[in-house]
């Protein structure tokens, strides 16, 4: 078998959702499982948060549908509705708790013949401007759904565009609007995720929605996981399939994008831009071999990518290599990359195996 393997602890997601709900007590949670939990494996994830999760979040009525087969109970919030009319009594069907963030979709619900009612979520555009009503518009519809066949619930949402940047003035212009409409009498108000969670108690509501803090990355630029008190839940190793060694001059890789600038040991590593691992990362970005960070030299190929092992000379064939995790945080691969942990956890292949910790 190939030597690569990303390692899911369930145990981890399970003390970063308890860090969750501990910033905002008396506060719930959907655990936010869209994209497959964010990579993770979203059978594993919601089995694992089984009996501590308020509810879960999702981004389709598939990804619905996949959560609701193993939790008959939760609330499951579509994060951002239905696409077409047609799958609303879908919706309902499966009891989720439904956003609508249009117009259409306020006279689509209006217009359904529905099995039973929703949860309804309206969802004010506070300043993003990627979904959402306008609040002139969430005060018609409130109007318009209040009492009406389709709702039982009759929610409030948002999302912020910019609290990974903390006192980012948007934010505060952002829950100012949100509160603004709170003359409305809503059931249920949910407006944080993961950044505001962590540092925005005035938005915390009633429901929060955290997504990556669960999978114990940050969504600061400059405050850590580890400072955030979360456990990295993947791990992604791989193995030093070869070790050669390389004379000054010489270069590695395609493009010759590495000179060899003195005598030189390069490690050949089980892992490339086809199990998730991202091509834009120069090389100097670090990977862990016993312990220590050894610099990627040159490009990233498809099945594997090279390290300078120079000053580890300790390190021989066969050795694990630990492309993030326990030993070193996605959001610095991330960082070198020019990516954000988001993206590589959601990025990396199913050709990769998941391997479980409980
Ligand atoms: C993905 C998503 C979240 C979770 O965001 P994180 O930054 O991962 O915590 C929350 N709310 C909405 C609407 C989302 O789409």
């Amino acid at each position: 078998m190939r030597p690569l393997v990303a390692t899911v602890d369930l145990a981890a997601v399970r003390h970063n959702y308890a860090v969750a709900k501990r910033c905002a007590p008396g506060r719930q949670a959907f655990a936010v499982v869209k994209a497959n939990a964010y990579g993770h494996g979203v059978r594993e994830v919601v089995t694992a948060l089984h009996d501590d999760a308020d509810g879960f979040a999702v981004a389709s009525l598939e990804e619905a549908a996949e959560v609701r087969a193993m939790h008959g109970q939760a609330r499951i919030l579509l994060l951002e509705g239905c696409f077409s009319a047609d799958e609303l009594p879908i919706a309902a069907r499966l009891g989720l708790d439904l956003m609508v963030r249009s117009a259409e979709q306020v006279e689509a619900l209006l217009a359904a013949q529905l099995p039973r009612s929703l949860n309804v979520w309206l969802k004010v555009d506070t300043g993003m401007h990627r979904l959402g009503l306008s609040p002139q518009v969430v005060r018609a519809a409130f109007a318009q759904l209040r009492g009406a066949a389709q709702v039982s619930e009759l929610n409030l949402l948002s999302h912020f565009a910019c609290a990974d940047e903390r006192g980012h003035p948007l934010t505060e212009q952002q829950v100012e609007v949100f509160l603004d409409l709170l003359d409305l009498d809503f059931d249920l108000r949910s407006l944080a995720n993961s950044a505001a969670l962590l540092t925005v108690p005035a938005s915390h509501m009633d429901w929060l929605r955290p997504g990556i803090m669960l999978y114990g990355a940050t969504p600061f630029a400059d405050l850590s996981a580890a400072e955030l008190g979360l456990k990295p839940v993947m791990s992604l190793t791989a193995q030093l399939i070869a070790v050669n060694e390389v004379a000054a001059g010489e270069t590695v890789g395609y493009g010759t994008a590495w000179v060899a600038r003195r005598p030189s040991r390069i490690g050949m590593v089980s892992c490339g831009y086809a199990d998730g691992y991202p091509r834009s990362a120069p090389s100097g970005t670090p990977v862990v071999i016993r312990g220590q960070r050894v610099p990627l030299a040159g490009r990233v190929s498809m099945d594997m990518l090279a390290v300078d092992l120079t000053d580890l000379p300790e390190a021989v064939l066969g050795d694990a290599v630990e492309l993030w995790g326990t030993q070193l945080p996605v959001d610095d691969v991330a960082r070198a990359a020019g990516s954000i942990g988001y993206e590589l956890l959601t990025k990396v292949t199913t050709r990769v195996p998941r391997r479980y910790q409980s």
